[in-house]
């Protein structure tokens, strides 16, 4: 019996080798900073989202580290009962205030906070409605909750429309969910649009700004900020694990539902609290975000850099107009052909191949982080252009 298990396992695993899409985990052996060590070699990263190189920050580590001596490592318990300490208290306004709500609720990641509050605030019938390019957490969210879900292509209000003019009397509650950046393209949501339509039809927003908070906006508060918007019906998600190089999810909105979800919300209920040293990073880091503009500066700076030289080599980067940028090459089993010369050439990008991306746009997904060097974009651009003239890539 228990042996039969098993094999059923490993026959799967050959299944996935098969089809080319068994995947292996890379040991990073230093810091994580633009250049790594790889089984003992140099690296140039292009696929981290610490975005403004937050993770290896000294200042971080510094307070990091006063945290621990002050608050030992563990919190112990949930919140609910007696994991909530005083840092999580003062995580959670100072992250209210940098994203301009009345309150935040704080999860252990952007994974679990999106499990745990699409389910709280949808349930059966209710009506979800999400984009199609969002993430699995998102799409994890949603089949906890139970609601009916329905899906819109890629940033297409008309879409998004027709379905809520469909739904409109049927739904008791409806959701829209949307990514600020979106994680696979790099494109920006049509906020503005999307909240003229959840005014018209009564409905809430998720926006999860998992890859805008700390990048988007003037002063890096994300998506609303970008567009300039605020309003109640727009309840934004994120993460601390991205741009603000430290680990937990976040859920900023009005203080009624705050308070609702701290007794609805289950994956913030039945786990245990961030250890207070990881809370004192999250602190630290949205201290720098918010007095020293110079690191996003410096990432919109390669953003630009790089995506000018690319398109005048004539890459396909899509509509990117953020830090991720696609670059597109068609096809399975060269994408990964692609990143394997790449590696060769002491490059980290890895490749997003179908089913995780519609076919014809299997792609290298780049991310640029404001630690990068001038010279590192240039060593990338060289060798991109050499492997398109291997004719590995088509620009
Ligand atoms: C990364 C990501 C998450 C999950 O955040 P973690 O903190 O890594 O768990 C959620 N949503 C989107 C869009 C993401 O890209």
């Amino acid at each position: 019996m228990e042996a039969m298990k098993i094999d059923f396992f490993q026959e799967e695993v050959e299944e996935l080798k098969k089809k080319g899409l068994h995947r292996n985990l890379l040991v990073i052996e230093s810091a994580q900073r633009p250049r790594v060590k790889v089984e003992g070699r140099n690296f140039l990263l292009f696929s981290s989202n610490n975005y403004l190189g937050l993770a290896n920050h000294p200042q971080l580590k510094k307070d990091t580290k006063k945290a621990i001596d002050k608050y030992g490592v563990g919190a112990g318990a949930s919140r609910l009962i007696s994991g909530n300490m005083i840092l999580h208290q003062k995580l959670e306004k100072k992250i209210a205030e940098f994203k301009e709500c009345e309150e935040a609720i704080i999860f252990t990641s952007g994974y679990t906070a999106n499990i745990g509050v699409i389910p709280a605030l949808v349930r059966s019938g209710d009506l979800v409605i999400i984009d199609k390019l969002c993430h699995a957490s998102i799409i994890d969210g949603c089949r906890l909750s139970k609601a009916k879900l329905q899906v819109y292509p890629h940033r297409d209000v008309e879409a998004l429309e027709k379905i809520l003019k469909r739904s409109d009397k049927k739904a008791i509650k409806r959701l829209i969910i949307t990514e600020g950046i979106f994680s696979l393209d790099g494109d920006i949501s049509p906020l503005p649009e999307i909240l003229t339509l959840a005014k018209k039809y009564e409905a809430l927003i998720l926006l999860d700004d998992a890859h805008a908070t700390g990048v988007l906006g003037k002063e890096g508060r994300g998506t609303c900020e970008y567009f300039n918007l605020k309003d109640n019906c727009i309840i934004q998600m994120g993460t601390f694990s991205k741009a603000l190089g430290s680990l937990g999810g976040f859920v900023g909105a009005n203080k009624s539902l705050i308070d609702y979800l701290r007794n609805k919300a289950r994956s913030f209920i039945y786990s245990t609290a961030l250890p207070p040293s990881v809370i004192a990073t999250s602190l630290s880091a949205l201290e720098i975000v918010k007095s020293n503009p110079r690191p996003r500066e410096r990432l919109w700076k390669n953003v630009n850099y790089l995506k000018k030289k690319l398109k005048e080599l004539g890459f396909n980067l899509l509509n990117t107009t953020s830090q991720i940028i696609p670059l597109i090459v068609g096809d399975n089993e060269k994408t990964l052909r692609v990143s394997e010369s790449l590696y060769q050439e002491g490059i980290l990008i890895p490749a997003i191949r179908t089913p995780t991306v519609p076919k014809g746009t299997e792609r290298l997904r780049i991310t640029l982080m404001a630690t990068h060097q001038k010279r590192d974009l240039d060593y990338l651009i060289s060798v991109l252009l050499e492997l398109g003239e291997k004719c590995l890539l088509n620009p």
